[in-house]
């Protein structure tokens, strides 16, 4: 346990838990916020002070199995901070929150994702999906439209133009179990060796790898780090 733990701390967690998933540029400005109201003789907070805050708050939420995960999110090039649980059963947690039909759903829907090529699928696609919880059990299209809802404020899942997709907290929370599930539809990085939902692929080799991971290394080597062919396409 750190010995350094103040109100700031204490505030910022609990706003990241309140929010679920963070973009990194709003969290700033949360944590910004909370010191000028909670401890004002201090400078105001950086992005450096941003990750020392990080460290002291993960090293505590360790033994509870949680953690605040940073991520740069492959579709949208942003960095975001998820207030994940890490429990080996990560759909358990839901039972508290929803019916044993509605996390029929949820599974349902989270496996439909990952089995689709581009792990999207459309609105329609999703509300149809009521048909395919376990037997005996129902939830109302009109329900299910609340519950999707609901669960891309819980940043479970997210919209991808038109289309339903996975959302950072299911990428950071879900990851070990969809992987182990779906090993046939999930890859991995070649660069960071993490699940790969949303990469981009080299046009030579077609391997896929996480957007922000290829950035960094390209910045260093104008090459795909899979076949070691020139890289040519352009990264948004
Ligand atoms: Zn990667
Ligand atoms: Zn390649």
């Amino acid at each position: 346990m750190t010995a350094n733990f103040s109100d700031v701390h204490r505030a910022f967690l609990q706003s990241c838990v309140l929010h679920s998933v963070l973009t990194t540029d709003r969290a700033l400005k949360i944590l910004i916020l909370l010191q000028a109201r909670l401890q004002p003789d201090d400078p105001v907070p950086t992005e450096s002070r941003l990750q020392e805050l990080l460290v002291d708050i993960n090293s505590r939420l360790d033994r509870y199995q949680q953690k605040i995960a940073q991520f740069d999110y492959g579709p949208k090039p942003k960095r975001y901070l998820v207030f994940a649980n890490l429990s080996d059963t990560p759909l358990d947690r839901f039972q508290t929150a929803y019916q044993e039909a509605e996390l029929s759903l949820f599974r349902v829907i989270l496996h439909a994702l990952a089995k689709d090529d581009e792990h999207r699928l459309d609105q329609i696609q999703c509300l149809n999906l009521t048909s395919k919880i376990e037997a005996g059990r129902y939830v109302s299209k009109s329900r299910a439209e609340t519950l999707i809802s609901e669960w891309q404020t819980q940043g479970y899942l997210t919209i991808l133009d038109e289309d339903i997709g996975f959302g950072p907290r299911s990428m950071v929370e879900f990851d070990r179990y969809l992987m182990n599930h779906f090993p046939d539809h999930l890859s991995s990085c070649r660069l960071c060796k993490q699940a790969l939902f949303y990469g981009v692929k080299c046009d030579q080799c077609s391997e896929g790898l996480h957007k922000a991971c290829l950035k960094t290394y390209l910045s260093r080597v104008k090459k795909c780090p899979c076949c070691n062919k020139n890289w040519t396409a352009t990264l948004e």
